[in-house]
């Protein structure tokens, strides 16, 4: 086995409990174990065959489910990592729930009340395009809630996550990471592309002036809510393809360990099986006369 069949480079993202990551020191353009480019699409278009094939299983088992969270600063690569790599699993067991700012009427509720209901059932996976962390994120950083509101979040969604993953569900939390610097690179192929306008807001600019607020607000949000059963994983992500490979690698092995079963085969397959050459001796015959 080499080293990509290996799954382990891509452990190092996984976040120690307790700890605080600094992210102004976490490198942003990891290449981790590939030799170019062609080399990481390989590995994840193989691994994502994969991932389908236990996705399957964990679908027909019923038993256990799948949450995967996905927080970054604009243009770090939610999209095209839910294109690439999450978007391929067989959809009538994933969903992908885009978090907007909140309607009117989500407003008037509690702020998890909008994202529990998208909470995978048994067999499912949902996939988070921003979450309930925006609430000590956005929230935060922009004074939307006073201090004393957003501050208690934190245990409330650590209770929230100890619930779900009491009740079958593992989460995998992503935070993709990327330089200033190439956000504004792709700021620009936005501004150079009629096709991307439409992702276009000045907020966005807005947003890399607090980027140290916001760099903070995902330190201290990081080390709070980072559990055995709800992992943080904080993924270079200047790279497209080592974002791809590696979170591929992380759900992979995550799978791996949840080792869904087929259920067990409750039917007499002897039956089954002369009931279907029955059937064949049938048309056998139909088709001869
Ligand atoms: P996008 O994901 O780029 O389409 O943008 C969605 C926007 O909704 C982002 O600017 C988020 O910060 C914002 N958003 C998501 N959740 C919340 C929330 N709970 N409160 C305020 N803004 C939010
Ligand atoms: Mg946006």
């Amino acid at each position: 086995m080499n080293a990509k069949e290996d799954l382990e480079f891509a452990k190092e993202h996984r976040i120690a409990p307790g700890k605080r990551p600094n992210l102004k020191k976490l490198d942003t353009k990891v290449r981790g174990p590939f030799d170019d480019k062609d080399d990481a699409k390989a590995f994840t278009a193989e691994t994502n065959h994969k991932i389908r094939d236990l996705q399957y299983r964990m679908f027909v088992e019923e038993k256990q489910s799948l949450l995967v969270v996905l927080q970054a600063p604009d243009a770090a690569g939610k999209d095209g990592l839910i294109r690439k790599v999450l978007g391929q699993m067989n959809p009538q067991g994933c969903r992908t729930y885009p978090f907007k700012v909140p309607t009117k009427e989500e407003r008037a509720h509690d702020f998890l009340w909008r994202i529990h209901r998208c909470t995978p059932a048994a067999g499912k996976v949902s996939v988070f395009n921003r979450s309930h962390y925006e609430d000590v994120l956005v929230v935060r950083v922009n004074d939307l809630v006073p201090k004393r509101v957003w501050k208690d979040r934190y245990k409330i969604i650590n209770d929230f996550e100890h619930m779900l993953a009491e009740a079958g569900t593992r989460i995998l939390k992503f935070y993709l990471h990327i330089s200033p610097e190439e956000q504004l690179e792709r700021f620009k192929k936005r501004l150079d592309n009629p096709d991307k306008h439409w992702k276009l807001n000045t907020g966005d600019y807005a947003a890399r002036d607090q980027w140290d607020q916001y760099r903070e607000a995902y330190e201290d949000a990081i080390e709070q809510c980072n559990t055995d059963h709800a992992p943080w994983h904080v993924i270079p992500a200047d790279h497209k393809w080592y974002r791809d490979a590696s979170v591929a690698a992380i759900v992979y092995d995550t799978f791996l360990s949840m080792d869904p079963q087929l259920p067990p085969v409750d039917v007499d397959l002897d039956e089954i099986r002369s009931l279907y050459q029955r059937e064949a001796a049938e048309l056998g015959k139909a088709s001869s006369s």
